[in-house]
């Protein structure tokens, strides 16, 4: 004997009166455990027949006000109906919006007036959005709609376009909002500065970058397009993240002084810039505040380094048995000299070591090891300005390098974008994607909604990097 249950809806109006009406007739049996409680269908058909309920009476109210002209207050007829979608996390929704009649028509004013279409802005609701946006930026666009099509009772209305129109979208948003570029973002005077409250500990921020496959690849050469992304860590308090496509913003200052500004940057606050010291990054840190460092990191080098070490243990020379230990000794003082910030010594010792490798009958191995030495060389002068004594800044406790990252590019960039070799991306896509991802990743997405929509409840539920899944 299967039990029956009948579930209404209760409509109370302002006078107290009721109004019912039936939304879903259940028959439950109870001989198998798989039939205990509601079924996942079940619960979808529910939400989805209140949801139509609930939105039909809010839509009529909504035009019960609506009917009186604003000007004359007497009622405006009706000339027909026409029938607006709305997308919503229980289902798609068909309703019925009339169009009225314009009374005290001016010279210039349409003939019939739609109240609806100006309450549906937009044919979807926010927290729809906010979800399609929210998991669009963690996994891909197709597992997002697997993900939400699992659980709620959402059908062909929520598709891989939608989701990436809807997070792309959103993401054009943001970049609308985002103030101007400057060429200088330190406002005030060294006077004004005085007077600020002593600041907090000074701020690191991390910038590098890393590759993502082209969509428009052309030639072997143009098959990748880089992504940089960098991480503001306080010395108390989280740290945001943040990203950009060099090739394609046109505001990267104005980005990061929206993050630092976020974490309550100050213009008398020390900040500290640490890169790889590459040509697209290294003017990022200038301008953005008067006591901002910038530095070359430490991390960097000495990858550099532990890659000319692994070079020379392979390198056999019969003139010269003793080479590898020569070019190991050579190395190490090549890093002494840099851990102390003397460039000067430094170049000196790579350019010894350079001509102790460029002899006439050197093997394959050693003429690629004279190759990466000398292009360390030309890397040390480049960057020569930025190379601080890092010893003495190590003995501090000051920042000397931002290894994290390397693991910020990792959690920002390629556990979304680059794992999946036949995921390919537009820079502008790519672009998009990176700023809601980052808003996500730095628990920012719901507060952005909140701008927009001020009775948006939902919170952003924090994502740890161990949570975020490899792209798939
Ligand atoms: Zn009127």
């Amino acid at each position: 004997m299967s039990l029956r249950f009948k579930l209404q809806l209760v409509a109370v109006a302002d006078d107290g009166s009721e109004t019912t009406e039936d939304v879903v007739i259940l028959d439950k049996d109870h001989e198998g455990l798989e039939q205990l409680g509601l079924t996942l269908a079940e619960g979808k058909q529910l939400l989805r027949e209140v949801q139509r309920r609930v939105l039909e009476r809010q839509v009529t109210a909504f035009l019960s006000v609506e009917t009186a002209c604003p000007k004359c207050g007497r009622p405006r007829g009706t000339k027909d109906h026409k029938v607006l979608g709305l997308r919503t996390l229980f289902g798609k929704m068909s309703l019925q919006s009339a169009r009225l009649r314009r009374c005290c028509r001016q010279p210039g004013e349409s003939a019939s007036v739609s109240p609806l279409s100006r309450l549906l802005s937009e044919r979807s609701t926010p927290e729809l959005r906010y979800l399609e946006t929210r998991w669009a930026s963690l996994v891909s666009y197709g597992l997002t709609v697997k993900a939400l099509r699992d659980f709620l009772p959402i059908d062909e209305h929520v598709n891989v376009t939608t989701v990436r129109r809807t997070t792309l979208g959103v993401a054009r948003r943001c970049e609308a909002e985002l103030g101007p570029e400057q060429p200088m973002f330190a406002d005030g005077c060294q006077l004004d500065w005085d007077e600020l409250p002593r600041p907090d500990l000074p701020l690191t921020v991390g910038l590098d970058g890393g590759y993502v496959h082209s969509s428009q690849q052309r030639s072997r050469r143009d098959g990748w397009f880089e992504v940089v992304a960098g991480k503001s860590t306080p010395a108390e308090g989280a740290s945001k993240c943040f990203g950009f496509v060099q090739t394609y913003d046109t505001k990267p200052k104005r980005r990061l002084f929206e993050v630092l500004k976020s974490q309550g940057m100050q213009m008398n606050q020390q900040v500290t810039f640490v890169t790889d010291g590459g040509d697209d990054v290294r003017d990022l840190p200038l301008y953005l505040n008067p006591q901002a460092e910038h530095l070359l990191d430490w991390f960097h080098i000495t990858m550099r380094l532990t890659v000319m070490n692994q070079m020379a243990k392979g390198l056999r020379s019969r003139e010269r048995p003793d080479l590898t230990t020569e070019v190991a000794e050579d190395l190490e003082r090549l890093k002494w000299f840099l851990w102390h910030g003397n460039v000067f010594r430094a170049l000196q010792t790579a350019e010894d070591l350079e001509v102790d490798l460029d002899v006439e009958g050197a093997g394959p191995e050693q003429r690629k090891l004279l190759k990466t030495v000398t292009e360390f060389g030309g890397y040390i002068r480049a960057n020569g300005a930025w190379i601080p004594n890092y010893g003495e800044r190590y003995r501090y406790g000051e920042a000397i390098s931002s290894a994290f990252v390397e693991s910020t590019v990792n959690q920002v960039v390629s556990k979304r974008m680059v794992k999946k070799q036949q995921m390919r991306w537009t820079p502008e896509g790519a672009h998009l994607l990176l700023q809601t991802r980052t808003r996500t990743l730095n628990g920012d997405l719901a507060a952005t909604f909140r701008t927009w929509y001020p009775a948006f409840s939902l919170e952003d539920r924090e994502t740890t990097d161990e949570e975020l899944p490899a792209a798939a």
